[in-house]
């Protein structure tokens, strides 16, 4: 109200961080967070400018209307920093505790990647020279986005390669780039005045209602912090890196994951980020190490910090002595020489040394990725995440493009193998562009998985439709996400049906997902009327102990070893077992070579795995006896914990 009596153009900015605001806007204040005792600059442009400035800071140091000697008795109550009662084993030593997020090993140095900016100046100095400055910047953003997409494309990661296409789109995009003009010619420097302009939209879109511009938020988000990169001389993210790099960062995305330099970034370290997150099941399908939920200190090592990175027993060291790189190189070589073991055999069946065979699957999320299971000796595929295929989609696929899709993944893994198509898994943490969503207050707990589909009955039928197209191209199974109850099956069901006799294909088996609690607990009653469980323990583990899959702080408790999700594999495999059926995994925990002989002694008969982990799971079947299995799954079924059930392991 103060800097509203004035011509001048007011700006608040802390010293040292990028908060800044304009004086006459109250959401840009309240972003400032500032407390009490927090210094402010206060800076004015016009006419007035010195009035402006003396009453304003006046005004400020009066305590704007609040009693001071009040607020800081308030303040004084702030809760202290404390460690918490139940918690990470954290710093021992010179070495860092994590959680496994992707499976391996690296020695590498550490690179940080922040996405906070550096402080830059507001004013510009010469409009001719801002502008000169933005639009250098903008065309080199353009340049090496340009750059990205092509990688993206020869790599065969076309889904990626097309949300960086639509990221250049942005870079022409004019409610930006004239926003950004007129900042200049109203005497902001380059760096300001894009600054404000896609900032403003960020939280325009952030704020709205629709998903689909609610998505784009992050994706301007996205482009802008390029291009102040530019701006400002800083590395961004998609610039190399030094060889044999562990990148840290506050947490990744997913589509941060597949633009990472990947010939010379050996493991990713986040402080925050969650151990099934989608991000994590692309930094394994991409083989890179990767551990989660690290404590922030390691923010205080310098950059080029030599560590090893083992992401298997969830341990950064730090500065390790000459020996230990030794000792690892040896490990990292005798699991390199037993991977080339086990690939020698990675197209032979996985069979106990009692003669029980277990199906050895992939889980996939691409034609490509069906094609690469396939030469990784996949018995089959246990779970198509059909939704990665549209994730970055703004308009629906249509039937052909479905269709076309499907065949490809089917005669990917080869006509002859079996490959388990699940419907459209969104919601949650998975929203889908194309598809508008009201925002809820519990995405995980709200529409999602199969309750989208039955709500939605067109969006399923065209998928389901598109599968039975595309069937002779090889031998799917149908299988529904997210299934919490028998009327939501059989209704998912009824359509399947419906759909197949109109399309003439010979039966087809419908499975579903046991991921809720409620199924594990009635998969006596689901398996009279399914022909096969996969459960998935990434959410099964998250609803049984009530703890997001995604949470930075819960990560290390989200284990799906935990003895009462374990008592729920149980259930479900005994269940079908009763009724001729049989009960695969495809969670996460199907990948974790340490846990096969107790899910196989639960009496789960398939495990589908990410790729790169495929012959290791099958080698390790190959080890183990089932009565052994069977006991200690017993053994595992009578611990308190996730932790004594991970100690039997060891
Ligand atoms: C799971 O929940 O375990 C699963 C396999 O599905 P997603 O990870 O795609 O949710
Ligand atoms: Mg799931």
């Amino acid at each position: 109200a103060v800097a509203k009596r004035f011509n001048s153009v007011v700006i608040l900015t802390i010293p040292g961080t990028e908060r800044t605001s304009l004086a006459t806007s109250v959401t840009g204040i309240m972003g400032l967070q500032t407390k009490l005792n927090t210094t402010l600059l206060v800076t004015a442009t016009g006419a007035d400018a010195s009035a402006a400035l003396s009453e304003l800071i006046a005004a400020i140091e009066a305590g704007l209307g609040e009693d001071v000697n009040q607020t800081t008795q308030a303040d004084d109550n702030e809760f202290p920093e404390e460690p918490p009662l139940l918690s990470l084993d954290d710093a021992t030593g010179n070495s860092l505790k994590g959680v496994k997020a992707a499976p391996g090993i690296a020695v590498g140095t550490l690179e940080y990647r922040h996405k906070e900016l550096p402080s830059f100046p507001e004013q510009g100095i010469n409009i001719n020279d801002e502008t000169a400055q933005l639009n250098y910047a903008v065309s080199q953003t353009k340049k090496s986005l340009q750059q990205l997409v092509e990688k993206l494309a020869q790599d065969k990661l076309a889904t990626q390669a097309e949300v960086f296409s639509a990221h250049l789109e942005l870079l022409e995009d004019p409610a930006i780039i004239n926003t950004a003009h007129a900042n200049i010619q109203q005497g902001l420097s380059a760096a300001a005045a894009w600054h404000r302009a896609y900032s403003a939209e960020v939280k325009t879109l952030a704020a709205v209602e629709s998903p689909l511009l609610r998505a784009r938020a992050s994706d301007i988000e996205d482009v802008g912090y390029r291009v102040m990169c530019n701006l400002l001389g800083i590395d961004d993210q998609t610039q190399s890196v030094a060889k044999n790099t562990v990148l840290v960062m506050k947490d990744i995305t997913p589509s941060e994951v597949v633009s990472l330099d990947r010939e010379n970034v050996v493991g990713i370290i986040t402080t925050g980020g969650g151990s099934t997150s989608h991000a994590a099941i692309l930094a394994g399908s991409l083989n890179i190490p990767y551990l989660v939920n690290v404590s922030e200190s390691i923010t205080k090592q310098a950059a080029g910090t030599r560590v090893i990175l083992n992401a298997n027993k969830g341990t950064v060291v730090l500065n390790p002595s000459d020996e230990d790189v030794v000792a690892f190189n040896n490990l990292q070589q005798a699991l390199r020489d037993q991977l080339a073991q086990a690939k020698l055999d990675a197209n032979k069946p996985a069979i106990t040394t009692d003669g029980t065979v277990i199906e050895v699957a992939a889980n996939v999320g691409s034609v490509d990725d069906a094609i690469a299971a396939e030469q990784a000796g996949a018995d089959g595929i246990g779970l198509v995440r059909s939704e990665f295929l549209y994730l970055d989609r703004v308009s629906e696929p249509s039937l052909e493009e479905q269709t076309k899709v499907y065949q490809g993944i089917l005669s990917g893994i080869g006509a002859q193998r079996s490959c388990i198509i699940r419907t459209l898994d969104v919601g949650g943490d998975k929203p889908l562009a194309y598809l508008p969503m009201a925002a809820e207050e519990n995405p995980f707990l709200g529409e999602r998985g199969i309750r989208v589909g039955l709500n939605r009955p067109h969006i399923l039928r065209k998928q389901v439709r598109a599968i039975m197209n595309a069937a002779s191209a090889g031998k799917p199974r149908i299988m529904f996400p997210m299934i919490a109850s028998l009327e939501e099956f059989r209704a998912a069901k009824q359509l399947v049906l419906e759909e197949q006799k109109l399309a003439d294909v010979t039966a087809i088996e419908i499975g579903i997902m046991i991921e809720v609690p409620s199924a594990a607990l009635l998969a006596d009653q689901f398996a009279k009327e399914v022909d096969f469980f996969s459960i998935g323990t990434n959410d099964l583990t998250q609803y049984t102990l009530a703890m997001d899959r995604g949470h930075p702080k819960l990560a290390a408790q989200v284990d799906a070893l935990h003895p009462a999700v374990l008592r729920l594999i149980a259930t479900t495999a005994k269940a079908s077992v009763a009724q001729g059926k049989w009960t695969g995994i495809c969670g996460s925990i199907a990948s974790d070579v340490s846990a096969v002989p107790i899910l196989i002694g639960l009496g789960v008969t398939e495990l589908s795995a990410s790729i790169p982990m495929l012959a290791l799971v099958k080698e390790k079947v190959r080890s183990l006896d089932l009565a052994d299995c069977r006991r200690l799954a017993q053994a595992a079924l009578s611990k308190g914990t996730a932790a004594e059930v991970r100690a039997l392991l060891d």
